[in-house]
């Protein structure tokens, strides 16, 4: 089982494979492998010491950065992965960035996410729509509706003390509703980047 994996000279850490979305343009439903690791489906959900037993097999002088993301949403774990950030922040000089759908409240409504301060120096937020209902529609999210004014609010509060965030939607969407997407980011202050189906540098969220 393969917690940290590299792709294209990334670092990234496949934490957990729940998730609480089942998005239509998710990987996780087209193969099982990514970069130099054969499966994303772990055996179990590693423990907080399994994770970091793994990190310190990892040569962190090959990387800048590592990201949590993986077959499945991050922050499902988002206690264990603030103490496993906080851990690697202190042994490593990694900048930490998770790829995130953005409903850790909904999943978790005790984490605070203050907590992320300090901690987490980037976001990549999945927007995927320009609206809940072309949302629910992409993700499926079991939360339903309510689900993107949680994304949206997620970003809003984690902008204003993470370092840089950022939207993202996948390339496969009409013009017209990127430039809603755009639209919408641009009046909340937030970058969009558009990332294609299977981009280089980001896998899921
Ligand atoms: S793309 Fe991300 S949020 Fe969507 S189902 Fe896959 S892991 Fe979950």
């Amino acid at each position: 089982m393969k917690i940290f994996y590299d792709l294209n000279g990334a670092l990234y850490a496949n934490i957990t494979n729940k998730c609480p979305c089942a998005c239509r343009f998710c990987l996780r439903n087209n193969g099982d492998s990514v970069g130099d690791n054969d499966s994303l489906w772990l055996e179990h959900e590693p423990s907080v010491d399994e994770i970091k037993a793994a990190f310190d097999d990892v040569d962190t002088s090959k990387y800048s950065e590592v990201v949590f993301c993986g077959y499945g949403e991050p922050m499902e774990r988002a206690f264990d992965l603030i103490e496993v950030a906080k851990y690697i922040k202190k042994k490593s000089s990694l900048k930490i960035r998770i790829n995130t759908n953005g409903l850790v409240s909904l999943i978790h409504p005790t984490f605070d996410l203050y907590s992320m301060r300090g901690v987490i120096d980037s976001l990549s937020i999945s927007l995927n729509a320009s609206d809940p209902d072309k949302y629910y529609y992409i993700t499926n999210s079991k939360f339903g509706l309510p689900s993107y004014n949680s994304m949206l609010n997620f970003a809003i509060i984690s902008s204003s003390f993470i370092p840089s965030v950022v939207f993202t939607i996948v390339g496969v969407v009409d013009e017209e509703e990127v430039n809603a997407c755009r639209e919408r980011a641009e009046n909340l202050g937030i970058p969009l980047k558009i990332r294609s189906y299977i981009s280089d540098n980001v896998s899921y969220n």
